[in-house]
């Protein structure tokens, strides 16, 4: 049976809707563009510090990839530290790699602060080898992360692992006890909340269509009216449009999909992810998955088109047969959801937070957002107030553009980039 086209999540939580819109201020401090995890928490830092903010969401408040994700919160950056640290020298590789765990202790806070009913916990991550040599390059990780960044993981070998995941297909794997993992919607859903009791105005249907640059202050059309403020945050993501050129080429929106199997017998969960880790594997067109309530939440990079119905019909049917390669229990086992969202890859895959003609920015999280937005919305929305960007550690590397310039945020190399990933994890 083909499963239903929806985002599994939203039906765990009433997600903030457009049935009681609110009227736009005429002017603000900061407006804030994006309604998702990096909106909404500069939103809420900068009214805790008594700021006027308004938060511009062109669809509803969490829309985008913030109520769709697989809810991973995870350690570490996108890119491995042994490159982050090779390109950016040990200091600002140890300054970017504590930002990472600073990054999980903001959502641990925020959680907890603020009484968001998210389920979060945690639970660890493995990364899982697809290929005995995968492995081998894990072994001296542990060292690795244990001289250069105080950080302990351990390896999980292939005749112990069935202690971490009822599966045989892979070949050992690392383990990271300081992720956890969460519900992306009622998260979101808590922090829009969060940053409304602090003060902020959240504003759904208004999408934002010119930032304009008058003398002392900006002038913000939306699709509902304008606005004038002193400053403006974008916080758009895989979602960055031509409001923004100069950021939208440097941003390449791709797709992730997720299938959410039925209900599962307690046995069957317990031998799939016994410890309930966040798991993903070795690849570039990588796996991830996790448990939600009995259910197996299996997402993957299955076209690299953001979603439409037809790429997520496809996916659907991709993902079951890959997750049944994963977990060959699972043939047959119902998928109840299918659905997908846009990650927001950056030439250099690291996240970039800065100012540009006054504009300030965090984007670019590639899949790995879910606590680091939580924290650059908030460091930044920081660094706003005391007119310190420069010295964010994610502002102390350029922002690349596409090689040779040959990018104007359609991303037509895609399929090329598809098939390339495609013969690296055949060959790698
Ligand atoms: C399928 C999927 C799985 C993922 N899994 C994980 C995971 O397990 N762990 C992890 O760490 N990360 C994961 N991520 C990444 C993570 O979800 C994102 O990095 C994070 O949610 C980004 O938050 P954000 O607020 O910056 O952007 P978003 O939540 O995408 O919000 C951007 C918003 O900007 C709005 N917007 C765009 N243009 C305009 C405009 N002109 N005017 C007004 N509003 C506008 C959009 O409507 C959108 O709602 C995943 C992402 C996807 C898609």
């Amino acid at each position: 049976m083909t499963p239903t086209q929806h985002i599994y999540w939203h039906t765990t939580v009433q997600m903030p809707d457009d049935s009681n819109l609110t009227p736009l201020p005429e002017k603000v401090d900061v407006a804030i563009i994006g309604g998702g995890y990096t909106g909404l928490s500069a939103a809420r830092t900068l009214a805790r510090h008594g700021v006027k903010a308004a938060l511009l969401e062109a669809n509803t408040i969490g829309w985008g990839a913030s109520s769709r994700n697989g809810g991973m919160v995870l350690t570490g950056l996108k890119v491995g530290m042994k490159t982050v640290l090779k390109k950016n020298g040990r200091d600002l590789a140890r300054r970017l790699f504590q930002c990472s765990l600073d990054s999980i202790d903001t959502v641990e806070q925020i959680v907890k602060e603020e009484n968001i009913d998210c389920g979060f916990a945690r639970y660890g991550h493995l990364l899982a080898t697809n290929k005995p040599k995968h492995f081998d390059a894990l072994k001296d990780e542990v060292e690795f992360m244990q001289k250069e960044f105080n950080h302990k993981v351990h390896l999980i070998s292939r005749d112990v692992q069935h202690g971490e995941i009822g599966s045989n297909i892979y070949y050992g794997a690392l383990l990271d006890e300081l992720s956890g993992g969460l519900n992306p919607a009622q998260y979101v859903e808590g922090l829009a909340g969060a940053a409304e009791r602090a003060g902020a105005t959240l504003h759904a249907r208004a999408r934002v269509r010119r930032v304009e640059r008058g003398e002392k202050r900006f002038v913000v059309e939306t699709e509902r009216g304008r606005l004038s403020a002193e400053s403006v945050l974008v916080a758009t993501s895989g979602y960055t449009g031509n409001v923004t050129t100069n950021l939208q080429k440097k941003i390449i929106p791709i797709g992730s999909f997720i299938i959410a199997t039925e209900r599962l017998p307690d046995d069957l969960v317990k031998e799939l992810i016994p410890r309930g880790r966040m798991i993903f594997d070795y690849k570039h067109y990588l796996h991830y998955f996790r448990l939600w309530d009995k259910r197996l939440i299996f997402g993957g990079r299955a076209a690299f088109f953001p979603e439409t119905s037809n790429t997520i019909k496809r996916s659907a049917e991709i993902l079951r047969r890959e997750m049944i390669q994963v977990y060959p229990q699972l043939k047959d086992t119902k998928i109840d959801y299918v659905w997908g969202g846009t990650l927001d890859f950056t030439f250099d895959m690291m996240a970039h937070v800065g100012e540009v003609d006054g504009i300030y920015y965090s984007l670019g999280y590639a899949g790995h957002g879910v606590a680091m937005a939580t924290y650059l919305g908030k460091t930044v929305a920081e660094a706003m107030l005391k007119g310190n960007i420069k010295e964010h550690p994610f502002a102390s590397f350029a922002f690349p553009d596409a090689p040779l310039g040959l990018y104007n945020g359609f991303p037509w190399f895609l399929p090329f980039a598809g098939a390339w990933h495609r013969i690296l994890d055949w060959i790698e």
